[in-house]
């Protein structure tokens, strides 16, 4: 049994927040609104509504869109804890266990902005539930946390491009062999989150969502990333897929010729997602680290709590 705890990854700071007993202690919780799959507290009963309809409408969006076909319904509900107010920080932690095979116990808290938790935030903990109950076990960090970045809005995603490019500039940059065997969150998190949503979008711009959802698959089948890498995109060597992403980062991340591009319909990406495929920050059309620069493992804990606090909105 393993109990598995997602965090936003803009904001960790709110979760960490929350257990120092910081935060979430504003307004007090409302009003309750339930749908078929989940049960909201939020501050009013208009946002319980909202949150809750919104979270239903992704839960059967999402799931077809990254699996083919909409979840069953649960057994039992996922409590979502809102706290709603414009000037929030945006942020969000979902938990959940799994044993034998099966998943539940969820809890999914969330914060910030009603537009942010609307258009980013929801989406992103929603993914976690998708995954969860399509894979019924754990997914390595980044796969995980850098596809559930995919679908939050530009503006969440433009800034993780613009602190990765910051963070493959000052050597907080993750070795992709040190990355595919990460389990758990690293201590310098926030590089893990920026890379991996980088990596996540760099291959599912190369076969969609259906692809990289089975190419996870397989790779968690076969505890073989090297072989389902070669498998799914051709590239059967995790440094070298290093190499040609960086390649990729360094070039301002430019869509791909549309022969290697997504062949399914992305009708999440078609709405809503309308900057992919275009590098969303200006500087990195110009980025360009020293030739060779390999990508360094570092673990810089305490600047975790600092470099959050000093990209929040
Ligand atoms: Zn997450």
């Amino acid at each position: 049994m393993a109990v598995r705890r997602h965090d936003f990854g803009s904001t960790l700071v709110a979760a960490l927040a929350l257990m120092a007993g910081l935060a979430w202690t504003g307004e007090a919780v409302a009003a309750g609104y339930r749908t078929a799959n989940f049960v909201i507290e939020a501050p009013t009963a208009d946002l319980a509504r909202k949150i809750g309809d919104a979270a239903e409408q992704y839960r059967h969006t999402l799931a077809v869109e990254w699996t083919g076909r909409p979840l069953p319904r649960w057994s039992r509900p996922c409590p979502i804890t809102a706290q709603v107010a414009p000037h929030l920080g945006a942020g969000g932690a979902t938990s959940f266990v799994f044993d034998r095979g099966e998943v539940f116990n969820w809890t999914m808290t969330i914060q910030g902005s009603e537009e942010r938790i609307l258009d980013s935030v929801l989406p992103h903990e929603i993914t976690h539930t998708v995954f969860a109950s399509h894979f019924r076990r754990p997914l390595p960090r980044w796969a995980d946390e850098g596809a559930c970045t995919t679908v939050e809005h530009p503006f969440e995603r433009a800034r993780q491009h613009k602190m990765l490019v910051e963070f493959l500039t000052t050597g907080r940059g993750i070795a992709f062999p040190e990355m595919f065997a990460m389990r758990e969150y690293p201590p310098d998190v926030l590089p893990l989150y920026s890379q991996g949503y980088s990596l996540a979008r760099f291959l599912i711009e190369r076969g969609g969502r259906h692809k990289y959802v089975a190419f996870v698959g397989d790779g968690l089948a076969r505890d073989d990333w090297a072989a389902a890498l070669e498998r799914h995109y051709g590239v059967g060597d995790i440094a070298k897929l290093q190499h040609i992403w960086l390649d990729w980062v360094r070039q301002g991340c430019p869509a791909p010729p549309a022969a290697v591009a997504a062949v399914q319909p992305d009708t999440l990406a078609a709405a809503t997602l309308t900057t992919r495929g275009q590098s969303p920050d200006p500087r990195a059309s110009t980025w360009a680290p020293a030739d060779g620069g390999p990508v360094t493992t570092s673990a810089a804990r305490s600047s975790v709590y600092a470099r959050v606090g000093a990209v929040r909105r």
